[in-house]
């Protein structure tokens, strides 16, 4: 593989036939996470496709005419054209994979995948999920020298990293942002030394035999699972919502209010979540309007009150958003009034969806006891149904999740595994 500068662009890159660009920066964690995936896909498909690396802070007029606006940012050219979008951020060793057979011949492409060689690696503890309870987990695990290794199919960091800012995380005086905290709890557990195999695809696991594959290719296997996979926003699962995500309808308050500065808003929900979430979204939006499936809002007395106190914001009460439509520069709800069987519709800027959270554990199936709503069940130290596995953070089941209970259960269970093992 081949770093270049601006000035070798046109003749390496327009003029070299298939080439795949790597624009990267140094001190840039998804950087160093992407290097060995691109490397291994330049190993791979190198006889067909040309990888080149550019240092992106050393060439930034290149950067500027190609709108590379993060690192790291991965070009796709063939004859002088792109030939796929570019990827950014936390890049899959599969979404490279998926781009460069598209570029070569079906037979060439399975050929590659034909020769790819199996490979198994053995750790002690097998963290599953980087957010506050696996990172918590990774540093106490690598401080009792226990071989570990953190599996995650983002970058590290978790729910924190989305989160505007965290005033309730002890140890800091100020509030921190989100993305700064979680960096600061990654480094830390990574610099202890945890190995860290992030942004990659994890399937297959099988928790009796306590074996993982990732990327298709490599079989991970441990003495004890930690299931660290946290929990996300719950779906509405209606139409237009799948499509419109992250372009008209947001989860999160904390990431996307500021967009909507005097701004019309609807919020879908009425519990706790959805009630703080629209107070919040109430310091910029102009107007907020509420779909509610009940006669009245179920988040805690005092918190709703605040709600309906607000001039800014509206409620629709026993209603139920049936259909999102994208109109140009408008998102449009269609709703059902539960008691008159009707469907009207309203209009806003943007939507904001809060109707709770769901485990991210459709990859343990049934392997595992969990509550009536999936969270998993564990005793005190952690220790989940099946010997040898621990569940911790929001994935388990228990009353109050925050990122200090996350980093408690995280502790407990590595202090219980780094004595029982
Ligand atoms: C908008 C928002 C604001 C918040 N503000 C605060 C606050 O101010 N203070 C506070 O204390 N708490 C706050 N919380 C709650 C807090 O963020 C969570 O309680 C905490 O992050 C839980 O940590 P966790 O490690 O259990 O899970 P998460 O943070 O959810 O991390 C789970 C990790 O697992 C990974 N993962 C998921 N599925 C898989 C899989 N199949 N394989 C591998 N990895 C997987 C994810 O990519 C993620 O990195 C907030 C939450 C949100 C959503």
């Amino acid at each position: 593989m081949k770093e270049i500068n601006e000035q070798e662009f046109e003749s390496v890159v327009l003029k070299g036939g298939k080439v795949v660009v790597d624009f990267y920066s140094t001190e840039c964690p998804p950087c160093e996470a992407l290097a060995p995936k691109f490397e291994d896909v330049a190993n791979l498909y190198g006889e067909h496709i040309s990888f080149v690396k550019i240092f992106r802070q050393g060439n930034r007029e290149l950067v500027e005419k190609l709108e590379v606006q993060g690192s790291p940012t991965v070009l796709f050219y063939d004859n002088g054209k792109q030939v796929a979008p570019m990827i950014s951020g936390g890049i899959k060793k599969s979404e490279l994979v998926e781009v460069c057979d598209s570029m070569i011949p079906a037979e060439a492409s399975q050929k590659i995948h034909d020769s790819i060689k199996p490979v198994n690696t053995h750790c002690e503890a097998l963290i599953i999920g980087g957010g506050p309870a696996g990172l918590a987990a990774g540093l106490y695990l690598c401080q009792a020298k226990v071989n570990t290794i953190l599996v995650d199919i983002q970058l590290p960091g978790g729910q924190v990293s989305t989160t505007h800012q965290v005033s309730n995380y002890p140890g800091f005086i100020e509030p921190q942002p989100g993305f700064m905290l979680s960096h600061f709890m990654s480094e830390q557990t990574k610099q202890c030394g945890t190995k860290y195999k992030v942004a990659v695809d994890v399937a297959q696991v099988d928790l009796q035999n306590k074996t993982v594959v990732i990327d298709d290719y490599e079989t991970i296997t441990a003495e004890k699972i930690v299931i660290a996979s946290g929990a996300s926003p719950r779906p509405l699962g209606i139409p237009g919502e799948k499509e419109y995500k992250g372009q008209g309808i947001s989860y999160c308050a904390t990431c996307d209010a500021k967009y909507f500065e005097n701004k019309e808003v609807i919020v879908v929900g009425g519990g706790n979540s959805a009630v703080e979430e629209a107070a919040f979204i109430a310091k910029f939006a102009s107007k907020i309007t509420m779909i509610h499936q009940f006669g009245e809002l179920t988040a805690n007395k005092q918190s709703a009150q605040k709600i309906i106190d607000n001039p800014k914001i509206s409620i629709l009460f026993n209603s139920e958003p049936r259909a999102f439509i994208k109109e140009p520069n408008k998102m449009t709800v269609e709703y059902e009034n539960l008691e008159t069987k009707t469907r009207e519709t309203i209009s806003a800027d943007g939507i904001f969806v809060f109707i709770g959270m769901q485990p991210n554990g459709s990859l343990f199936g049934t392997q595992l006891e969990t509550d009536d709503w999936g969270y998993i069940s564990t005793n005190e130290d952690m220790r989940a149904s099946i010997p040898g596995v621990y569940a911790i953070g929001d994935i388990r089941s228990k009353k109050y999740r925050q990122i200090t209970t996350a980093v408690a259960d995280g502790t407990i269970a590595a202090i219980d595994i780094s004595k029982s093992l």
